[in-house]
């Protein structure tokens, strides 16, 4: 029986020691085996280096996959998706804010309890400020609100599932890829355990908080089409505000003739109707942006080098079609 690891790495080359160390000790005398998918996502520090010198050090546990550049972390989630084989196939950061021996729990949860396919983490109190912490709850309850499949709060990537769970995820070529999406469609059922985020070990977070908007924003295009209702409902209740207007408009004119013509109310009514129309072709527009990148057929991430895969096929370029390129 055996566990893969995935592990997305960007500019990561003080980390990535440390988390084979703590891997290797978690995972030591353990009843299962393991391997451990690096995935560098086009680092420009020295990661891949260190990578290399961990494969030298233990070609039986350690593989690598290297992009061409940066492709995302959702890219690189993907990727080790491909080249995983084991029985059990988990996600966890290079960062170490993500502990290996949770990791080894999780995995014994899942082994224990038959009844669910896939053991997650979720953060059980968040070490930010109290703005993002506030927007990241805001987030979490509207694409609940807005999406056809239920959204856990604080879910993390940080999770181990079945072969069967992680064949379904593959089934999902998109190039848009919001893994915390991608999990919910796919159903299976997830046993949800609280843990808390250490710190990190070394080096700095990527997620700006213009990184977060967007992909706050690329989550709820890829799993939701609200926006696209709440625009047609707009413009149907202002269309209906106009009628009632009209009415009132006349009956004024019937019982007291034409009152003062009120320049302020039209620029009013004008701004209010450009701004509606501009939202609802913008929003259009999004999923129109979307389908047309995924229409293009692009693969979502491109291989520059592998270390210790067997089949070199495995982790290369494929459009997310899966037609070769
Ligand atoms: N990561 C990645 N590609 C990116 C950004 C991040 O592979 O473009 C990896 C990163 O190396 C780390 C994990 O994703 O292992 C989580 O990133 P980070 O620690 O920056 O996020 P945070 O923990 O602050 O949410
Ligand atoms: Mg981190």
């Amino acid at each position: 029986m055996k566990l893969s690891l995935i592990i997305p790495c960007y500019n990561e080359q003080d980390n990535v020691r440390a988390f084979y160390d703590a891997a290797a000790a978690a995972f030591a005398q353990k009843p299962w085996s393991y391997e451990l998918f690096f995935v560098d996502d086009g680092s420009t520090d020295a990661t891949l280096q260190a990578l290399e010198a961990l494969y030298e050090k233990d070609p039986a546990a350690v593989r690598v996959i290297s992009f061409s550049r940066n492709f995302g972390k959702e890219a690189a989630i993907y990727a080790g998706l491909k080249a995983a084989k084991g029985d059990f196939v988990g996600l966890i950061d290079a960062d170490l804010q993500q502990r290996p021996e949770v990791m080894a729990e999780m995995l014994e949860l899942l082994l224990a309890g038959p009844e669910y396919d896939c053991v997650a983490a979720c953060q059980r109190e968040r070490k930010e400020g109290g703005l993002l912490r506030g927007l990241k709850k805001g987030f979490y309850r509207m694409i609940d609100r807005m999406a056809d499949v239920r959204f856990q709060e604080n879910a993390s990537d940080f999770r181990v599932f079945r072969r069967e769970m992680a064949d379904a995820i593959l089934q999902l070529g998109e190039y848009h890829r919001f893994s915390k999406g991608i999990f919910a469609w796919v159903g299976f059922r997830t046993k949800f355990i609280g843990y808390d985020v250490a710190p990190r070990v070394a080096g700095r977070t990527k997620w700006s908080v213009k990184k977060l908007f967007q992909y706050a924003f690329e989550g709820i295009l890829s799993f939701s089409t609200a926006p696209l209702h709440a625009a047609t409902m707009l413009g149907m209740l202002s269309a209906l505000a106009a009628f009632v207007y009209l009415a009132v408009v006349i009956i004024q004119k019937l019982t007291c003739g034409i009152g003062v013509p009120g320049y302020a109310t039209i620029v009013v009514l004008l701004l209010f109707l450009g701004g509606l129309q501009l939202m609802g072709l913008g929003i259009i527009g999004e999923y129109i942006g979307k389908i047309y990148e995924q229409s293009k057929h692009r693969p979502v991430y491109i291989t520059r080098r592998t270390l210790g895969l067997k089949e070199k096929n495995d982790a290369e370029a494929e459009t997310p079609d899966g037609e070769a390129v």
